[in-house]
């Protein structure tokens, strides 16, 4: 085995290869190149972990799939969107990761999130591989049949690449449970066989687990109790606001609220609300998920409140601020405003929210950061708990699995905490995670070997 490895020349070859096969990827290129950068205490370590071309193989991916997606809308017309999976690294598991269905996606949107999802998997414990996939199809606007069409569609190329010991995809933006489920009919029309192993996110009466729905946003805000307690403090009585209004912004509010934490704003595309006597999130319920409406209503049931178009949480005072939209939501700027506001924690629930340069001011100013690859890990932990309840033809209660996903929480928490202690960077999670999340793909890679 390779011992003598110079770690900075093994890191240097992996970016170039990223540089050279992704020369329109840019946004994938910048963060593997970081993510590796970060890795170079473990690797001076543990030399090992970067032989075998370890981490030039972790820095491409396995598979990519880009395919096309015709279908009819209401009025008979053809539209045609582009698909894409791709299956980052399978070295823990099958390929584990969401589907999102939003107009701005991109090949370097998805390679991005797929190298994240490799560590977050990584990360829970769990026998799971990192993906990430979608279409550039707005579901928004669109009725229920036209909805199912687009699935059917979609679904007729995926098909081919999925399956419970292969791929099993998941929800994101924009694939709620509607999508699920209109996703989960086709492939079983087209595989002719009811098989729940192969998505996750389903309803709980046909092969889906309980806290599925809430466990992105409970998770995070279990992530952030673990947090505020290494600094000797509690979620009670602390002022929070968090961006987006869907599915992780809803249960990290809810949970927040049960927890004695005020939620003061949240937001959708249109604006924010802010109130001062804490976000309803029933109210908000009613709007994004029975009515699929704007928040701009959220003011006839709450006159107390304030609606500010266009404009987003990140000025409202608040002790803790969890970005739950969607990536890029936090600048410099931003983190500036939110530090100079005495913002105590900040906690990713979605994928990749803020810029490097908000991440060092957070750094540089003493604000405890938690980055998305562990703070908002439990959505896919507890996907990976539905994959064992479906093998096991299992179903388990609503306090079992919570319980599980709060050891999970707490297990990620403390792994990336402690990878971080031992680097010499005490409470900087984002280069613990990634360290953590490494070691154990680069472990089951070496183990498995190459031909
Ligand atoms: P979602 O249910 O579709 O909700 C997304 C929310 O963000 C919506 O309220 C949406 O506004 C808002 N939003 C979207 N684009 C925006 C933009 N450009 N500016 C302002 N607001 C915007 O999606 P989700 O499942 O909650 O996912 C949110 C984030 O968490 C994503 O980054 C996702 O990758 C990440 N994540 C999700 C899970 C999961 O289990 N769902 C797990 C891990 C990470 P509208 O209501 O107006 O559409």
């Amino acid at each position: 085995m390779d011992t003598l490895v110079d770690v900075t020349e093994h890191t240097s070859r992996a970016d170039s290869i990223v540089e050279r096969r992704w020369p329109a990827e840019s946004g994938f290129a910048s963060e593997a190149k970081s993510v590796l950068a970060s890795l170079e205490p473990l690797l001076a370590r543990a030399p090992e972990l970067a032989s075998e071309a370890i981490l030039e193989r972790l820095a491409e991916p396995e598979r990519v799939v880009m395919f096309q997606v015709p279908w009819r809308t209401d009025d008979g017309t053809v539209l045609v969107n582009r698909g894409y999976r791709v299956q980052f690294n399978s070295a823990l598991g099958p390929y584990k990761g969401g589907l999102r269905f939003h107009p701005d996606v991109s090949l370097d949107l998805f390679l991005s999130l797929a190298f994240e999802q490799t560590f977050k998997n990584s990360l829970t414990g769990l026998r799971l591989g990192g993906a990430k996939g979608g279409a550039d199809f707005d579901p928004k606007g669109r009725s229920d049949a036209e909805v199912a069409r687009f699935c059917s569609g979609f679904m007729a190329e995926l098909q081919r690449h999925i399956g419970e010991e292969i791929d099993v995809p998941a929800g994101d933006i924009g694939v709620g449970s509607r999508e699920i489920g209109y996703l989960f009919g086709a492939y079983k029309r087209l595989v002719g066989r009811f098989a729940p192993g192969a998505l996750t996110g389903k309803g709980p009466g046909w092969g889906g687990s309980f806290v599925r729905r809430e466990a992105t946003g409970y998770g995070l805000v279990y992530f952030v109790r673990e947090m505020l307690a290494d600094r000797g403090d509690v979620l009670e009585g602390k002022r929070a606001v968090v961006s987006g209004a869907g599915n992780v912004a809803i249960y990290a509010m809810e949970r927040l609220e049960q927890l004695g934490v005020s939620v003061l704003a949240c937001s959708d595309r249109g604006g924010a609300v802010v109130d001062p006597d804490g976000i309803d999130v029933d109210t908000v319920k009613r709007i994004k998920e029975r009515e699929r409406g704007s928040l701009s209503g959220y003011v006839e049931a709450r006159p107390r409140a304030r609606y500010l178009p266009g404009a987003g949480v990140w000025a409202q005072p608040c002790d803790l601020a969890l970005p739950c939209a969607t990536q890029g939501e936090v600048d410099v700027r931003d983190a500036r405003v939110l530090i100079a506001n005495g913002v105590q924690v900040v906690a990713e629930g979605a994928n990749l929210p803020c810029s490097a340069d908000a991440i060092n001011a957070f750094r540089e100013a003493g604000v405890a950061f938690g980055p998305g690859k562990a703070a908002n890990a439990g959505g896919v932990a507890t996907s990976g708990l539905e994959m064992q309840q479906d093998a096991a033809q299992e179903a388990w209660t609503f306090e079992d699995v919570d319980a599980r996903l709060q050891a999970i929480m707490r297990a990620i928490y403390r792994n990336s905490a402690e990878a971080a202690q031992r680097s010499g960077a005490p409470g900087d999670l984002l280069a613990g995670a990634n360290m953590a999340g490494f070691e154990r793909v680069a472990r089951a890679m070496l183990d498995q070997g190459v031909v």
